[in-house]
């Protein structure tokens, strides 16, 4: 039976050359700073739970534990930096703080394997955590140090958690329920998801037709994304090398011919991200090194730091002062000035959603979008269609 694992999936479809120079190839792989403080973070809460489990405790995690074996996977991944040590060490105790206290009963599993059985194929994988939420139902926790959030729908329709599903299904049957969470450890935040069981059904068939084009494909196309400069093959990688001077192969000569223009756009499009993200990443070391300096002129361009500054206006008092120079009355400078920030409405909802049930926190909505003001601009979209 073919072995496939979420990581093989995900790579070929992220994509195909990259599989190749991975698992074909076999060549050896440089992974970046990102993969390494990810791979040492998740050492660390693994052994602090497993800790906690075998010493059978009730209580909140030690952050001076959490220090140490943060030291420990530090001097062990390679990494170099006062800067990713110390937003490594924040992160983890951070992560002893949010988790609060921590009964062993209610931790299941810590790296747990899985093995499942689908189509031709077996999948193996690992769930970071898996916890009983009650008696029936499971959380499998999977931790994160992207510093960018999901979208619903990326987290909705994530193969890994799918995946997930189907291992904690198998694992735990006396499950009914399984809550799916991202961890965001840079952010603070769980992002949670569940599955149906048509969900389930259509993760079954997909993987089993992803493998078998896996196994039966004979070119793997380089596919140019944003995480390029992430790839841990982007040395051996000619299609990277070119974007990075930026060759283009397509150019519209004729606006008139539509099916042109997008087929250009598209290859801009493509070699902006990659440009882009080349642009964060060189802009990195230049911030790194404006640390020991003022400023840096390097090939006639001045580069240095500077702050920016937001300005928040407390309500009364702006109304007050306002008030007494315009005369004009509360309620008048509250129609013309005064607005809702929508973060801060969106962060109230969703600690509501904690206490209220879910019909009145709909309900509350409801009644606030339809007193919202809105306002629309035109935007351009554009996305990949089957
Ligand atoms: S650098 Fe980009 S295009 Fe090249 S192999 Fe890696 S992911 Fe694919």
């Amino acid at each position: 039976m073919t072995r496939l694992s979420f990581t093989k999936l995900s790579r070929y479809e992220t994509c195909p050359l990259s599989y190749k120079l991975h698992y074909l190839d076999r060549l050896k792989s440089e992974p970046g700073v990102p993969l390494l403080f990810g791979s040492a973070v998740h050492a660390v809460l693994e052994g602090l739970v497993l800790e906690h489990m075998r010493e059978e405790r009730v209580g909140a995690l030690s952050e001076d534990r959490a220090a140490e074996l943060w030291q420990e996977a530090w001097t062990k991944s390679g990494m170099s930096g006062l800067d990713v040590f110390r937003e490594g060490l924040e992160l983890v105790h951070r992560f002893v703080r949010e988790q609060g206290i921590l009964d062993h009963h209610d931790v299941l599993a810590v790296e747990k394997e899985f093995r499942l059985t689908i189509g031709g194929f077996q999948v193996i994988g690992y769930l970071d955590r898996v916890d009983r939420v009650d008696d029936e139902t499971v959380e499998v926790i999977d931790y994160k140090t992207n510093r960018q959030l999901f979208t619903r729908e990326e987290t909705d329709a994530s193969l890994q958690m799918s995946l997930y599903h189907l291992a904690a299904q198998e694992l735990w049957p006396w499950a009914k329920k399984v809550r799916l969470t991202f961890w965001m450890l840079r952010h603070g935040l769980r992002q949670t998801t569940e599955r149906t069981a048509e969900d389930i059904e259509g993760t079954r068939r997909y993987v089993d037709t992803l493998g078998t084009t896996i196994s039966k494909a004979r070119e793997f196309p380089a596919r140019l994304n944003s995480n390029c400069i992430y790839c841990d093959h982007r040395q051996h990688c000619p299609a990277y090398a070119d974007a990075l001077q930026g060759k283009r192969e397509f150019i519209c000569e004729d606006t008139s011919d539509l099916e042109a223009v997008a087929k250009e756009r598209e290859e801009v499009a493509r070699l902006a991200k990659v440009l882009y993200a080349r642009k964060g990443e060189l802009e990195g070391v230049l911030k790194t090194a404006l640390k020991e300096h003022d400023d840096l002129v390097l090939g006639g361009v001045r580069y240095t730091m500077f702050k920016t500054s937001k300005s928040d206006y407390p309500l009364d008092r702006t109304l007050a002062v306002l008030g007494e120079a315009t005369g004009l009355d509360r309620e008048a400078l509250v129609e013309r000035i005064v607005s809702v920030d929508n973060k801060a409405l969106e962060g109230l909802l969703k600690e509501l959603g904690k206490s209220m049930d879910r019909p009145r926190v709909n309900l509350l909505k409801a009644e606030l979008e339809a007193i919202a003001k809105k306002t629309h601009s035109p935007r351009f979209w554009a996305k990949e269609v089957a």
